[in-house]
């Protein structure tokens, strides 16, 4: 258990990779405490509706009939923004089922449900979408799970031509840094590179940069962080005395403190780019 946590905004897929390679097998439990976890929160990932809103402001080709993707949507806290600041139709695609369902209740409850639907599917497969047909593929801290540079190429099918694909991804700030934290990354996501290096795999990958910006602090601690606290209380009391729950906790507050002491070297960066 102890190295799948490492990276806390774990997905199932990651999880049972890293489990596999270490020949132990995740137990049922653990999965659905991942799932109790992040249902409980707004954001499975370090984001805010600013950062979303000023990554839409960068795309100026949007209409009533536009057709948006948001792969990796969890239970929809970005989508939700972008629903109720374009006017096109949005299908978003994760790969849990339970947030799937919290998805489709937000969309409701918003009143957003004739053009924003969530369906359950893996980005490691096809996608449900037609070639040529999408104006905009959203994906707020998720592309890591297919590598950034696979997710890129992928899903350039699936876009118009002139089509935009706006991401969030954990990047570097400096070209050194502290070995706890190099160590650490490692160990989590092998991917994360330096900002120049990702903006050149946009290229490579046959979009324009066409605008790339760092995401605030309180992307991770007002809006991803904070909301944690009450959620591992909670998640204590109800399964007090479970050692999976606590370990689960425990790694949860490393990665926070680890946030904290080397914020100067990593985050996560927003990247978006047109299809040429
Ligand atoms: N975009 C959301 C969730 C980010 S967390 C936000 O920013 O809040 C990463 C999400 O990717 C999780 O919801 C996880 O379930 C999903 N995910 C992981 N592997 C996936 C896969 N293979 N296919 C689709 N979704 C996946």
């Amino acid at each position: 258990m102890t190295k799948v946590l490492l990276c806390f905004y774990v997905c199932a897929q990651n999880t049972f990779k890293k489990m596999s390679n270490e020949n132990k097998t995740i137990s049922q439990f653990e999965l659905n405490l991942i799932c109790e976890y992040f249902s409980n929160l707004e954001r499975q990932g370090p984001g805010s509706p600013e950062a979303t809103l000023k990554a839409l402001s960068f795309i100026d080709n949007l209409t009533s009939e536009s057709r948006i993707a948001d792969i990796g949507c969890g239970t929809g806290g970005q989508t939700m923004e972008l629903a109720q600041n374009t006017l096109g139709h949005i299908t978003g695609l994760d790969l849990f089922p339970d947030f799937i369902d919290l998805f489709n209740r937000n969309a409701y409850t918003l009143g957003l449900s004739h053009r924003v639907k969530g369906v359950v599917g893996s980005m490691e497969d096809a996608l449900p979408f037609e070639r040529e047909s999408l104006d905009l593929i959203w994906s707020e801290g998720a592309i890591y799970n297919i590598g950034f540079e696979q997710g890129l190429r992928r899903w350039r099918e699936y876009l118009k031509q002139g089509g935009y694909i706006a991401v969030t991804e954990a990047s570097w700030f400096t070209e050194q840094r502290p070995q706890e934290i190099h160590d650490f990354w490692m160990e989590a996501e092998p991917g994360i590179d330096t900002i120049p290096a990702k903006v050149a795999q946009i290229g490579h990958c046959g979009y324009v940069p066409v605008a790339t910006f760092i995401l605030p602090e309180n992307c991770w601690t007002e809006h991803y962080y904070a909301p944690q606290v009450g959620v591992r209380e909670m998640l204590l009391e109800k399964y007090a005395g479970n050692q999976a729950v606590i370990d689960f906790i425990s790694f949860g507050r490393q990665e926070e403190e680890l946030y904290h002491k080397y914020k100067a070297f990593y985050g996560y960066v927003f990247y978006i780019g047109k299809k040429i």
